[in-house]
């Protein structure tokens, strides 16, 4: 990755060399105005192009779950009026003078953040998302960017970003369907990565929406027996299709005790709060649970869970740029896109009320076209 050190020192530089408008350009985007409102059209100003900018053409974005849990304020207070969307597909329109990474054309994604400090440790081993540093990890929205502004994420036409913080989009995967990776695929493919699914390993995936779909055809890429836990067996025949050797119902307790000491790892992409305990029961030996769904409420744990068998309970968040490139290269290797419903942005609100009734298959993916 370029070093891009101090780039937005030179912000509002302008790109005389060819011709960029130094100025802030005004953008159509879908915000909520206000917690939990209903998102509608507006205008958001994005900043002039700095010298290490990009100014990205979004073409499609992803409606993750985080996207509904922060406009509803489930995590705590948020800033508003609020451009959600950090799954985000496009090409690049202009680049600053200093930019060396990119040229015009290119196909681009940017996903949970677009800035961190550059210099902590984590930030040099990779792990931008757990940047500790200032100005820490500046989230793609709901966040305060360097200048002080709050951040505005991909349900808009336009987008500008410091070079360091796109990912390219391999040729071998539409835009469309790519745009999930940028957040659904690589909060998969990081725990996978890390806790190692692949031959002889059984895995499960506790939830298929968005990022259970893409755990199902990451872990079954790498070679994993992968079983799918979902709240009924409404979606079976899609889940043996994404890859998954078995698929069960939680909500039938016989898979509890027929699974019993099975699985290596379970990643669990719920977003309301479950009783771990009876999952911790499906691993085996030092097997781990890791949490990626995010809700409002705490999970609950009995810690007896966890003794016997020396269990593990972890977490995982997102993954930082090294880890979303190697992802996105790996899904354009094994032909992994995002199973999507495309989207007019009209139709957002609906899809936030689809996504709530866990009646999506398996991604809403604006065309922001539309916006
Ligand atoms: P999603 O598409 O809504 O999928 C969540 C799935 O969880 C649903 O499809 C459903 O699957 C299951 N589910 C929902 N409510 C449930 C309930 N009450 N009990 C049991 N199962 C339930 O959401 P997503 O976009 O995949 O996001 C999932 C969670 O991960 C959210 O909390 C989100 O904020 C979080 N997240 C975390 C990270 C991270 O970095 N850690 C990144 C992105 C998102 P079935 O119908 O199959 O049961
Ligand atoms: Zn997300
Ligand atoms: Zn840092």
């Amino acid at each position: 990755m370029t070093n891009t050190t101090n780039a937005t020192n030179t912000a509002n530089a302008g790109n005389p060399a060819n011709g960029t408008d130094p100025k802030p350009r005004t953008v159509a985007a879908y915000a909520a105005p206000a917690p939990k409102a209903p998102l509608a059209r507006t205008t958001i100003e994005r900043r002039a192009l700095g010298a290490h900018d990009i100014l990205i053409d979004v073409r499609f974005a992803g409606i993750c779950h985080s996207d509904i849990h922060q406009v509803g304020e489930e995590w705590g207070d948020g800033i508003f009026p609020m451009v959600p969307g950090h799954e985000i597909a496009g090409v690049v329109a202009e680049v600053g003078p200093g930019v060396t990474r990119w040229a015009v054309g290119d196909r681009v994604g940017v996903g949970c953040f677009v800035d961190s400090c550059r210099e902590c440790d984590n930030c040099r081993a990779g792990l931008q998302q757990f940047c500790t540093g200032t100005p820490g990890t500046v989230f793609t929205y709901n966040g305060v960017g360097r200048d002080g502004e709050p951040t505005h994420g991909g349900y808009s036409t336009q987008l500008v970003v410091d070079e360091g913080y796109a990912l390219r989009i391999p040729d071998a995967l539409p835009l469309d369907v790519a745009a999930p990776l940028l957040c659904a695929g690589i909060t998969l493919y990081s725990p996978l990565n890390r806790w190692g699914a692949g031959p002889g390993r059984k895995v499960a995936i506790v939830g298929l929406g968005g990022l259970g779909h893409m755990g199902v055809k990451i872990a079954h890429a790498k070679g994993a027996e992968v079983t799918v836990l979902s709240q009924s067996l409404r979606k079976r025949e899609d889940g043996l299709k994404l890859g998954a050797d078995d698929y069960r119902a939680t909500s039938d307790p016989a898979t509890f005790t027929d699974l019993a000491g099975t699985f290596d790892l379970i990643v669990n992409t719920v977003s309301a709060d479950l009783d771990l305990s009876a999952y911790l029961g499906l691993l085996r030996t030092d097997g781990t649970l890791v949490q990626v769904g995010a809700p409002e409420k705490p999970v609950t744990v009995n810690a007896h869970a966890l003794l016997g068998g020396r269990k593990s309970l972890s977490g995982s968040m997102i993954g930082g740029l090294p880890e979303t490139q190697e992802m996105l290269d790996f899904c354009a290797e094994h032909g992994i896109g995002a199973e999507i419903e495309l989207i007019r942005a009209d139709q957002i609100n609906d899809a936030y009320a689809r996504v709530l009734a866990s009646d999506v298959r398996y991604r809403f993916v604006i065309d922001t076209s539309t916006i």
